[in-house]
């Protein structure tokens, strides 16, 4: 679908992780196959910061197709276990955010995978502090969105 963006129609060549795709702009790769391109990522938050990304072209993960979003997270398995042998004992975060209000810079959908080594930094991504939240608060807003979910199912099974 074409989006307005700056006062004209956003295009998929406008968007630059196609472009990596495509081999129009360079990117340091380290894995491809059908359905999946994956790529280090140029503002490391830690060693080994990596990108994967479908390669049709979805903004996000309520856009993206079944078919790209398994694609991209059985990738995700391949390129850990080769993070675990090329960097020896990690933990990796895999972030990935939907929508500018969440700081999504780049519109085409990608999963962040992001190591930390056994003797690293702490992540300051995941290290959020615990604090208990207003039991009522989460049991109403709880609440609704199970509301929505089962009227969506009714909704579904009326089409
Ligand atoms: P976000 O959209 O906030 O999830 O993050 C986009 C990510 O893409 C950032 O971590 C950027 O550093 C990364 N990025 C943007 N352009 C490139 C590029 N040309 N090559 C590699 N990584 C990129
Ligand atoms: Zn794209």
């Amino acid at each position: 679908m074409l989006l307005p963006r700056h006062g004209r129609r956003f295009s998929m060549d406008d968007c630059i992780f196609c472009k990596i795709v495509k081999g129009d702009i360079p990117s340091i790769k380290i894995y491809e196959d059908e359905h999946v391109f994956a790529f280090m990522d140029i503002n490391p938050v830690s060693e080994g910061h990596a990108l994967i990304i479908p390669k049709l072209h979805a903004e996000n993960l309520w856009e993206i197709s079944e078919a790209s979003l398994s694609a991209v997270h059985t990738a995700s398995k391949t390129i850990v276990r080769a993070m675990k042998k090329a960097m020896g004992p990690v933990s990796v975060a895999a972030i990935q955010l939907n929508g500018k209000g969440v700081n999504q810079i780049v519109m085409h959908y990608h999963l962040h995978l992001i190591p930390r080594a056994s003797d690293g930094e702490a992540l300051k991504l995941t290290a959020w502090e615990m604090i208990p939240g207003d039991m009522d608060a989460i049991n109403r807003t709880g609440a609704a969105i199970a509301a929505a979910v089962e009227n969506d199912y009714d909704q579904k099974e009326r089409k």
